[in-house]
């Protein structure tokens, strides 16, 4: 009786209600954010630890909500991902990005743009050709493009999502593994998918001077990307110690508050022409 009155007051409990009625209310309002043209891009540049005067940005999506304010992504891309609802913002992310990308073109200025997408987005078939039409549409040649995609825990179909991300490929962009090191069998992925890129994860790189592991971790995965013909990018860059550590290992791109918090597009114009990266 007692268990079972346990599992009664669990299930009625009154926080797990509340929660419940937060998800639910954030899940409804977020289905209409896309709609009420509540999200923003934002742009963090990311700078190459050799001299070169390419543009690199990724593309990270804020939710400015008429009420909340500001919500970070970690409260609604998690959620938006179990939801399903990822599929709108990626669609919204993507074309944002790929219309900006081709307006800076237009402008004269040539932006590496690199920008998010999640496993799920993966089991849509219709992506990479909906992806095509949105570079043709706002005139972005695919190489200036990057999708960077997160290892997630297990994907639940693996053979279609690897032949969507060929067709993803195909379309001329790059890929790039995200948060190298975080998720689930990185290397049976890394042997399989068309990557050009592998990005360090900010764990890894935050301790890189004071933990011999850490390095040892950062030094060993630029080696293995490097043997693998791959670029490497480093985030978390926050202090000018550990880029000139990254620099030394070989590390191709920083990305960090060191270098800039991701920005809006008119501050990021700015920057360009302002900083001194
Ligand atoms: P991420 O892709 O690993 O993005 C990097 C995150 O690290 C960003 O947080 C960025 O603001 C933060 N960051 C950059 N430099 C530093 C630094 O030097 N120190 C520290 N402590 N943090 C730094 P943000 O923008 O809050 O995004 C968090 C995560 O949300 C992203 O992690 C990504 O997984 C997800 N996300 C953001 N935008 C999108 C999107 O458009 N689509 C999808 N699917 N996911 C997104
Ligand atoms: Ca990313
Ligand atoms: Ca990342
Ligand atoms: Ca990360």
């Amino acid at each position: 009786l007692a268990k079972r009155h346990n599992s009664v007051a669990e299930i009625y409990d009154p926080r797990h209600q509340d929660q419940n009625v937060e998800r639910l209310s954030l899940l409804s309002e977020l289905r209409k954010a896309v709609e009420r043209d509540e999200l923003v891009l934002y742009f963090q540049p990311k700078v190459s630890t050799q001299p070169d005067r390419v543009h690199h940005v990724e593309a990270l999506v804020r939710w400015i909500h008429p009420t909340r304010g500001f919500v970070p992504p970690f409260e609604f891309i998690p959620f938006a991902e179990q939801t399903g609802y990822i599929k709108a913002i990626t669609l919204w992310v993507m074309n944002a990005a790929v219309r900006q990308c081709g307006q800076w073109l237009a402008n004269g200025l040539e932006v590496n743009v690199s920008l998010n997408i999640s496993a799920r987005d993966l089991l849509n078939p219709d992506l990479p050709a909906v992806f095509a039409d949105m570079l043709r549409q706002h005139a972005c040649p695919a190489r200036l493009i990057t999708l960077e995609i997160t290892e997630s825990a297990v994907l639940d179909d693996p053979l279609r999502a690897l032949a969507n991300l060929q067709a993803l490929r195909d379309t001329g962009c790059a890929l790039s593994i995200d948060d190298y090191g975080t998720g689930y069998s990185s290397l049976s992925y890394l042997r399989q998918m068309p990557v050009s890129e592998m990005k360090i994860d900010r764990s890894f790189v935050m301790h890189l001077l004071d933990n011999p592991n850490d390095e040892i971790i950062v030094r060993s995965t630029i080696e293995l990307a490097h043997n693998m013909g791959l670029k490497v990018t480093a985030e978390g860059v926050e202090s000018e110690e550990v880029l000139e550590r990254l620099r030394a290992l070989g590390c191709d791109l920083a990305q960090g508050y060191l270098i800039s918090k991701p920005i809006p597009a008119d501050a990021l114009e700015r920057w360009f022409r302002d900083s001194r990266w």
